[in-house]
């Protein structure tokens, strides 16, 4: 194990948050260090698990998700960024400096920036793993991957039963010739306001007590084969597209109960601020804000934790 001496700026994570943060941090003199994960997920964050990304500003013909992150960490490495390719597998908040806990190393920090993202939940669906057919129709982001050709008119599958499975449906059906909301129950588990909203939709269909049980295709999916919960029947229909929508899973585990989460585990900040329960300690991107969950929030709060961290420094005389 590598012993390091205090950094003012330690980043946890390494998507849109945490890379922005290290730019604006470096540009500050701050000198940060970055733990950008190794077994906690792709360095470079959920991005690198797709393709296109077509509402990134600044890029008018779009930019691949791995582009677009190798583009910020190298931004963020021009202006003298320091890179740890390990996890931190915990940190001690009781004093100050913090001790960050890494995989291979620790190391002293006088300020914190927590940016480690956020999990979509999938399921092991034949057919819709890595190497399968994800993301080539197989998706867990309505909002980010929708309005890709390849949706247009066909018959498209939101897995899930809450109030997000229902408001990907709603925004699907601006792309899709019908939305079918495949649901393992035989009511939904969101808001009755929402459900109604899915039920009354004349391009949404449910289809109650049913599970996707593959997904098939040749390029891209063609079909899905949908099984009765109870009945066990099985019947393939065709589908150009399947949505996961059963939730995130923020990635806080290595935090313990150090730092205040919400009730669904994000953490929790000062409204308008970057600002957790802990002096010193910020939180930045998706593992804070389970509403919007896009890059361009996401480096927008990364932004903000690293002018939030300045200050914070520069008031406790520690910036210099
Ligand atoms: C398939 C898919 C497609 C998407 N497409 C788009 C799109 O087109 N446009 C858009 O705006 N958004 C899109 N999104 C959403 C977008 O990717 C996220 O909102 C954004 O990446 C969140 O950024 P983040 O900085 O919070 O962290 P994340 O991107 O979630 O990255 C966090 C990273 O931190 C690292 N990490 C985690 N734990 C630790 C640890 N203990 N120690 C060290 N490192 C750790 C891991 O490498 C992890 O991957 C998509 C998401 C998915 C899943």
């Amino acid at each position: 194990m590598s012993k390091e001496k205090a950094k003012k700026v330690v980043i946890i994570g390494s998507g849109p948050a945490a890379y922005t943060a290290a730019i604006y941090a470096a540009r500050a003199d701050l000198f940060p260090v970055v733990f950008e994960g190794f077994y906690s997920g792709p360095a470079g964050g959920q991005l690198m698990t797709t393709t296109e990304v077509e509402n990134y500003p600044g890029f008018p013909a779009g930019i691949l998700g791995p582009e677009l992150m190798d583009n910020f960490r190298k931004q963020a490495e021009r202006f003298g960024t320091v890179f740890f390719t390990e996890d931190v597998k915990s940190i001690s908040l009781g004093k100050h400096p913090f001790i960050i806990h890494g995989s291979k190393t620790e190391m002293e920090a006088l300020s914190v920036i927590i940016a480690t993202g956020a999990t979509a939940k999938r399921l092991d669906i034949p057919g819709t793993l890595d190497g399968e057919f994800w993301q080539k129709g197989v998706t867990a982001c309505a909002i980010c991957d929708g309005a890709a050709p390849i949706f247009r008119n066909k018959d498209l599958y939101v897995i899930g039963g809450g109030d997000s499975a229902i408001e990907e449906a709603i925004f699907l059906t601006k792309f899709g010739s019908k939305v079918y909301i495949v649901h393992r129950r035989d009511q939904f588990r969101a808001s009755r306001i929402m459900a109604d909203r899915a039920l009354a939709h004349p391009k949404i269909e449910v289809i109650w007590d049913h599970e996707i049980v593959k997904v098939e295709g040749d390029q891209v999916v063609r079909s899905a084969t949908l099984q009765n919960v109870k009945t066990k029947q099985q019947r393939s229909v065709p589908a150009a597209g399947v949505f996961f929508a059963i939730g995130h899973e923020p990635n806080t585990g290595f935090l313990g109960s150090q730092v205040a989460l919400h009730p669904n585990g994000y953490i929790k900040v000062v409204p308008g601020s970057t600002e957790t329960n802990i002096e010193g300690v910020f939180a930045a991107g998706d593992v804070q804000d389970h509403v919007y969950r896009q890059a361009i929030t996401a480096a927008g709060s990364g932004c903000m934790a690293a002018l939030d961290a300045e200050r914070w420094l520069s008031n406790k005389g520690l910036a210099n």
